[in-house]
């Protein structure tokens, strides 16, 4: 069999959530594959590689954010945007759902829930950082790893999935979703924000656009892996359009002075300050299963 006849056999794609082709994408991103049918892009990496490792302390406290916990109020701004959007799409307040979060973080997003009244929450963690925080918090957590997960999320049965900025992050998204909504209520509805690989600021940008950056970014879907995703599911898509976020002045004056990192006490007061900016290239998707 030739070279070329190998290449183009079908595999899953994990944006999509289909069969399809791949071919190389390295002419926009290096080392990339692209998906023949949604146009999606994945960075491979050895499988065997543990994820955990990636999200540890310095991930949320410097490397990646500058200070994840210190931006919490900014935080909150944008979860509290993300809040009324899914009442509003969803014609329901957050107290009538049984919220799953996939990549809780800190547990900002499950905290505001509560506080609008949400009494069923529950999260999933990658990082044990982070979880050692949600117990402080009194909010119920799971490791991805944990042995009961399934039985786990099958007897919390959830409506509200959501997984905020976390799709990217993950090798195989749509075997994750899958598994999730297989275990959740019929009509359960799923909100998630990624990035989107097909928007202009990423056609602009190409390898120097901010979202692309493995290892810890690996999946890049397009506005239309979604549209073949939840359709191939029975969902229907609810909202489907751009997220811009608010971020702490420290962030934006550490991204343009990366050496100001070591001084992180000046950076303090920066910390209270956000600044909204929307580059069009984060996607926000609202679905939910017809009865
Ligand atoms: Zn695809």
């Amino acid at each position: 069999m030739k070279a070329s006849m190998l290449a183009s056999q079908l595999v899953f794609c994990n944006n999509c959530g289909q069969e399809a082709h791949f071919s190389d994408g390295s002419a926009w991103f290096p080392k990339t594959r692209q998906c023949q049918k949604c146009q999606a892009f994945v960075y491979p990496i050895n499988s065997g590689v543990s994820l955990a490792d990636h999200y540890q302390e310095n991930y949320f406290e410097g490397t990646e954010y500058l200070g994840y916990l210190d931006s919490r109020n900014v935080n909150r701004k944008n979860f509290a945007r993300k809040i009324a959007l899914l009442e509003r799409t969803l014609k329901k307040t957050m107290s009538e759902f049984k919220i799953l979060e996939i990549g809780t973080a800190s547990g900002d997003f499950l905290e505001l829930c509560r506080e609008k009244g949400a009494t069923k929450l529950l999260g999933i963690e990658i990082s044990g950082y982070c979880r050692d925080i949600c117990h402080k918090k009194k909010i119920s957590v799971l490791s991805p790893s944990d042995p009961e997960l399934s039985q786990k999320i099958m007897q919390f049965k959830p409506d509200l999935i959501v997984a905020w900025d976390v799709w990217e992050h993950l090798e195989n998204p749509a075997q994750v979703f899958d598994q999730i909504m297989r275990y959740a209520e019929k009509t359960a509805a799923v909100a998630l924000t990624t990035v989107q690989v097909d928007s202009l600021t990423a056609w602009l940008r190409r390898a120097k656009w901010r979202q692309f950056h493995p290892p810890t970014h690996l999946c890049y879907p397009t506005r239309l892996s979604f549209n073949l995703f939840f359709k191939n599911r029975g969902f229907k898509i609810l909202r489907h359009s751009f997220f811009g976020y608010s971020r702490s002045l420290a962030e934006y004056v550490a991204a343009i002075f990366p050496r100001i990192k070591s001084k992180r006490k000046f950076l303090k007061p920066l910390f209270r300050l956000s600044v909204y900016l929307n580059l069009y290239d984060i996607q926000i998707v609202i679905a939910n299963r017809e009865p």
